[in-house]
């Protein structure tokens, strides 16, 4: 075994496999794979074998089709058979609901260029022989589903890498890892030690216990997982015989069940509702080869189902079922990238479906190490998505509740209640006194909107119980005054004799004077976005130590906070704190909210003395707050940040006070319906890493010609000249009972040209809106548009002025 190595890879299963390779390919051919026993002794080696494209995120999506096309590379380059079957696939509905979420899933092939198909029953029929389509309402063809040898797959990927140059230690068992002085790591192990720049924890079963190694607590947790495998049927043998072919895939969403040929019989596998966790705390060393044991009661009534569906089951007998474990993070998506506080330290691991996505995640994570970026847009896998929040008892509850619901629709307007309320802030039970309807964001209870007593959310595709509470919400703010809770934004507090200069480097925009905000777009090197936040100015004026606060989006604080970190001062002059829940935040917004806020302070609130985009330091009522005069409404309005002590009474004075005005909470929908009519996109949905700021609109803040030399600078400079690719735009769309969530397909004159980022009904304009990308050729045509809701396309044109306020007469009065 070397002594030095640029990288060593922990874990030999398919994904560790597929990292070393990627690496290799890459060009990082100084690179060792440790493995403490075979190739494949975690999960890979009892999967099931399946692979498909279909993800809910459609970026996930793109990474399983790269995974699935690459099978055939490794095996030309390894000499090793991968075991790939093509078979296609239908993806089945039982119900009309389940047919409209598959409807979206083919708008949203359509953009990623996966070839996706509504079918009848009967067709579906036609295609897998076994189902009875009397219990099913429709289906879904993909050509491109199948399965493979997991074994072969594993050991294509290791011997690919080796041909390339990498190195596989095999017997080889990680005991430590210790970070150096000098930031190199020491990779001991029962046969020595290995120094290398950089670590990949791809541990699989055993993530946990080698992310502890260096003091890191990974959401992940592994569930038994069961498949059976049948007798030889004679339905299958006809069908081979008469088509040629063998039984495409199923999956059986209702039935929570996926199928395929195994051999001449059939193997089955169910996510079943009485789930069971293994190794809740700690996974043992001396696992390996072996199996757990079946429990046939617990997938009983699954397979009750599968019978019922599938009614050849009925007469087949049961030769094995195999029971294994494998890991999951709390959503169910794979937690890859670098992780904040220990540079050199990379994960990939928490991966579900390593046949499908391993391939994706050695891409990702290879050139995320080499180039600096993962190269596409992988918010979904970035394991900075977690903080410490994601606690085991969290991941435990959430990892359950993922499993029994791998195959169950989840409407756009429903919350899933585990884990839950984990964060709260001191206004939770006023406001839950008063109807307030709970999502949750990075761990924290967000209000979604007001239900009156008796009246709650019902999961529905289409507008629902909440619509016409929502409309009186955003008529409470356009018309009068509105008060919301808005802790759930990531806040940070920048100060030190260096911030001036290191915020001027950071940002792309120009830096406000004391007293002043500014939108601050922040680039990566290849000049797209990587944050877009409001940037106040806070010190006193001429003061040496600068102090700076940001406000930006929640869920990407540990995202931020690790770019933040890793282009941070060594020499202390830049001090940066995430305030996370240390700050509360509340907000007010309408015409009246200058009349509001003049009652319950003493500070000149007039619009000379404190103008839009203005901050200062006030009391409200008895509390201490920052207030700026911003609002995301985009109407007249002040965000007020509040220690978490005076929040209660910071949110009392204001609500008293609006009285007379006839104020109104609103919650986060409102608020959505507010943003779309302003055109705002948001983090995460408009603004996300693959964009620049050309593309998405924010150019008008990049300061292009300021003197630092931002981070991009020179990038987005070019961007400019050429003009990028992409035009963000708002769309009126001519929508009947259901308004676009997210993902849809943009068509241009007949053919798919963009994708939705989100939308949603505009009450205030009331009209249907939604947000997306489209090529730039095409983004100031103003007609020829449709967007597609559940499988029907509906016309659409550009809305370029925002609906309300178009002169911005409102928000800066
Ligand atoms: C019953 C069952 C059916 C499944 N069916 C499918 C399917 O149809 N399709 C699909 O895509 N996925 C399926 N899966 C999931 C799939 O098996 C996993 O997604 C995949 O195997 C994860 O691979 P991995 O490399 O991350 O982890 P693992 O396979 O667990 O590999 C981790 C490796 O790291 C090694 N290791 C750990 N710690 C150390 C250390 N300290 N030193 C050295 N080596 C170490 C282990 O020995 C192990 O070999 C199934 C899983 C099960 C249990």
């Amino acid at each position: 075994m070397k002594s030095h190595a640029k990288v060593v890879v922990i874990g030999g299963g398919v994904v560790g496999c597929s990292v070393l390779f990627h690496l290799a390919r890459h060009g990082w051919t100084d690179v060792v794979l440790l493995e403490r026993d075979e190739l494949t002794s975690g999960s890979t080696w009892h999967a099931a074998g399946g692979m498909h494209t279909i993800n809910g995120d459609p970026n996930v999506a793109k990474l399983q089709k790269y995974t699935i096309s690459l099978y055939k590379e490794i095996e030309e380059l390894s000499g090793q058979a991968t075991g790939v079957h093509l078979t296609g696939g239908v993806l089945l509905a039982a119900t009309e609901a389940r047919l409209d979420w598959l409807r979206g899933v083919v708008s949203k092939g359509r953009y990623l260029g996966i070839d996706l198909e509504v079918i009848s029953a009967k067709e579906a029929a036609e295609l897998m022989p076994l189902l009875d389509p009397k219990q099913f309402v429709g289906a879904v063809r993909n050509k491109e589903d199948g399965h493979l040898d997991p074994s072969g797959v594993t050991h294509a990927y290791a011997k690919a890498a080796r041909k390339l140059g990498a190195e596989v230690e095999r017997f080889t068992k990680v005991e430590d890892i210790v970070r150096r002085p000098d930031g190199l790591w020491r990779v001991i192990t029962n046969k020595g030690e290995v120094v290398a720049e950089h670590v990949v924890n791809a541990g699989g079963l055993w993530a946990r216990e080698v992310g502890r190694m260096v003091g890191l607590e990974l959401p992940v947790l592994a569930m038994e997982h069961m498949y059976l495998i049948t007798e030889d049927m004679p339905e299958v043998a006809d069908w081979n015989k008469k088509t040629g072919t063998e039984i495409i895939h199923a999956v059986d969403f209702d039935g929570e069940l996926y199928l395929r040929q195994e051999r001449g019989g059939m193997l089955m596998g169910t996510y079943e509702k009485a789930n069971k966790v293994w190794s809740e705390f700690q996974t043992p060393w001396n696992f390996g080869h072996e199996l757990l044991e079946p429990d046939i009661d617990r997938i009983a009534p699954s397979l009750e189902v599968g019978f019922r569906h599938f009614p050849a089951f009925q007469k087949t007998g049961i030769k094995q079922i195999i029971n294994g474990p494998f890991t999951f993070a709390p959503d169910g998506n794979p937690l890859v990238g670098p992780v904040r506080g220990l540079p050199g330290f990379w994960v990939a691991c928490g991966v579900m479906a390593g046949f499908s996505q391993g391939g994706g995640v050695g891409l990702a994570l290879s050139n995320w190490m080499i180039e600096g970026d993962p190269g596409a847009d992988i918010w979904a896998m970035d394991v900075a998505r977690y903080g410490d929040w994601a606690t085991m008892a969290y991941t435990n509850a959430k990892v359950r509740e993922n499993y029994s619901r791998r195959f169950s629709i989840r409407f756009p307007n429903e919350e899933l209640p585990a884990g839950r309320p984990l964060k709260t802030t001191p206004v939770y039970d006023i406001l839950s006194a008063r109807g307030a309807q709970w999502g949750v964001a990075y761990g924290l209870e967000v209000p979604l909107w007001y239900a009156p007593e008796g009246v709650k959310d019902e999961f529905s595709w289409r507008r629902s119980s909440d619509f016409d509470h929502v409309a009186k919400e955003v008529a409470a703010v356009r018309g009068g005054v509105g008060l919301s809770e808005i802790s759930s934004f990531a806040k940070y507090r920048v100060m030190g004799e260096g911030a001036a200069a290191w915020l001027d480097r950071m940002l792309a925009c120009r830096l406000p004077k004391p007293g002043r905000m500014t939108l601050a777009p922040m680039l990566k090197e290849d000049g797209k976005l990587i944050g877009d936040f409001t940037l106040a100015n806070v010190g006193a004026p001429g003061a040496r130590d600068s102090e700076w606060f940001i406000a930006g989006s929640g869920v990407a604080e540990q995202y931020h906070m690790r770019w933040f970190e890793a282009h941070e001062p060594k020499d202390g002059s830049v001090r940066i704190e995430a305030l996370g829940q240390k700050l509360a935040g509340l907000a007010i917004a309408g015409p009246k909210a200058r009349e509001v806020l003049a009652k319950v302070t003493r500070a000149d609130t007039s619009n000379t003395a404190f103008p839009f985009m203005a901050v200062a330091r006030m009391d409200i009522g008895m509390a201490p707050c920052l207030v700026g005069r911003v609002s995301y409404t985009g109407d007249l309005g002040y965000e007020i940040w509040v220690a978490p002590e005076y929040q209660r009474a910071a949110f009392q004075a204001l609500l008293t006070a609006g009285q007379e005005f006839g104020i109104g909470l609103f919650g986060s929908r409102a608020l959505n319906a507010l943003r779309l009519e302003k055109n705002y996109g948001s983090w995460a949905r408009e603004y996300r890493p693959i964009y620049g700021p050309l593309e998405a609109g924010l150019d008008r803040f990049v300061a292009y010609g300021k003197e630092a030399d931002f981070i991009g600078k020179e990038a987005a400079v070019a961007e400019r000249k050429q003009g990028g690719k992409l035009r963000l735009r708002a769309f009126i769309v001519e929508a009947d009972d259901a308004d676009v969530i997210g993902d849809e397909a943009i068509w241009h004159d007949g053919v798919v040209r963009g994708w939705v980022t989100s939308g949603g009904y505009a009450h205030h304009s009331k009209k249907s809106v939604a947000m997306g990308y489209v090529p730039k050729e095409i983004a100031d045509r103003p007609d020829g548009f449709e967007i597609e809701i559940l499988g029907k396309r509906h016309a659409a044109r550009i809305q370029a002025a925002p609906l309300f306020d178009a002169n911005f007469e409102r928000m800066r009065a």
